[in-house]
């Protein structure tokens, strides 16, 4: 997130909760800090909270231990004493706070510094694209780089995390194979479809993505709540005929697009909630799943956060009035078409697992036919994006040792 923009919506935030006179006053409750040159402004509230000693800083937990009940929020520095690399806060209830210059420069409240500390740790900044420019954007990986290195382990994640979309080659031809590169991040995400599940032509299927027909751009999964963060999709097999190629739209392009170009179905799609089902049984286990949410999920920043969407999956009760049923078709056909008109299409091949981001992307699939001397089959499955950036930031901790991220 842009800290300009945030700043401005903190304005907006001020400005319509009326809370001019408290902000104010809070301007006095500051120290100035100087380290390398810079005048640096902490909150005393802030520095009182983050006092790192061992009576409200656990050190093996990396937790505060304060105790909130007896916290004073309004508590004061008497002295302040700066030495070459700390400073010292004696506050006025006597309680002593050391703290480090670097440790404080890196949590300083400047635009600048809280950018850096975005862009580099909490998350890495989103690059978005149009499928002409797929070839470029796609980032090869090997797969026992992978397994065997942490910098090829960082460099596929940082790319699925900025692009939304990478591709491992040389997997070994084995169901199991996918297994060794979530275990490189953590653990996968389960889901009623099993911890991984099979993608190819079957009959009476329980999911239409398991025909070999047209597969529609999709996001996976848009009825959970805690909806399955990235897709892995291992080719083990392709069929040799026309089609079967893959087709990947960044919906943080379009939504973009739409946002500037067709304002009003962009805030139709941000605001109206519709149903997301899937109901069935999968190997003998009943499944009745549904959530209501936006086409396009934003944060308090108004950023995109997620994406939902999915012709089969979405279900035929809408939650809404009547009166917002026709524009908000009109707004989701201009969206999935919008979608179709960016995609890359993309066919794999054996030994390729094609990475994506499942609340950023949509994917779908060209037809392509299906006899017992062609096939097709894929084994996938999910990872969430709360262990890649986790396993994103131990890996910055462990290959920029000098960084002073911790
Ligand atoms: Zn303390």
């Amino acid at each position: 997130m842009n800290v300009l923009k945030r700043f401005q919506s903190v304005k907006q935030f001020i400005k319509t909760h009326n809370i001019n006179d408290v902000t104010k006053r809070s301007t006095h409750h500051v120290i100035s800090i100087d380290i390398d040159g810079e005048h640096l402004k902490f909150p005393h509230v802030w520095l009182r909270d983050n006092c790192q000693c061992e009576q409200c800083f656990h050190t093996s937990a990396r937790s505060r231990i304060i105790d909130y009940s007896n916290f004073n929020i309004d508590s004061k520095p008497k002295a302040v004493v700066k030495g070459a690399n700390s400073v010292q806060i004696t506050w006025d209830d006597g309680h002593t706070s050391n703290f480090k210059l670097d440790w404080l420069k890196l949590r300083s409240f400047t635009a600048e510094s809280q950018n850096k500390y975005t862009d580099f740790i909490y998350r890495p900044k989103r690059t978005s694209w149009h499928g002409k420019e797929f070839l470029k954007i796609c980032g090869i990986h090997d797969y026992n780089k992978i397994v065997q290195s942490d910098e090829a382990l960082y460099e596929w994640l940082y790319d699925v995390s900025v692009y939304g979309v990478a591709l491992i080659q040389n997997t070994p031809n084995k169901e199991n194979a996918i297994d060794n590169i979530i275990a490189r991040v953590g653990f996968s995400k389960q889901t009623h479809y099993g911890v991984k599940f099979t993608v190819q032509n079957v009959a009476n299927t329980s999911n239409v993505a398991y025909l070999s027909s047209n597969l529609q751009m999709h996001t996976d999964l848009p009825y959970y709540e805690y909806c399955p963060g990235v897709n892995m999709l291992h080719c083990l097999v392709q069929t040799k005929s026309e089609g079967g190629e893959n087709l990947l739209s960044d919906c943080h392009y379009t939504a973009q697009y739409m946002k500037e170009n067709y304002p009003e179905e962009y805030e139709i799609l941000t605001n109206i909630e519709v149903e997301w089902s899937d109901i069935g049984v999968e190997d003998g286990n009943e499944f009745f799943k549904l959530y209501r949410s936006p086409v396009i999920c934003l944060d308090s920043n108004k950023e995109v956060t997620r994406i939902n969407c999915s012709i089969p999956q979405r279900g035929n009760h809408f939650p809404g009035l009547l009166n917002v049923v026709v524009p908000w078709y009109k707004a989701h056909k201009l969206f999935f078409d919008l979608n179709q008109e960016f995609a890359a299409k993309f066919k794999t091949k054996e030994g390729d697992i094609l990475v994506f981001d499942n609340i950023r992307l949509l994917h779908g699939r060209n037809k392509y036919e299906d006899k017992p001397n062609n096939t097709r089959k894929l084994i996938g499955g999910y990872v969430d994006w709360d262990e890649i950036y986790s396993r994103l930031r131990c890996l910055k901790v462990k290959l920029f040792p000098n960084s002073g991220i911790l």
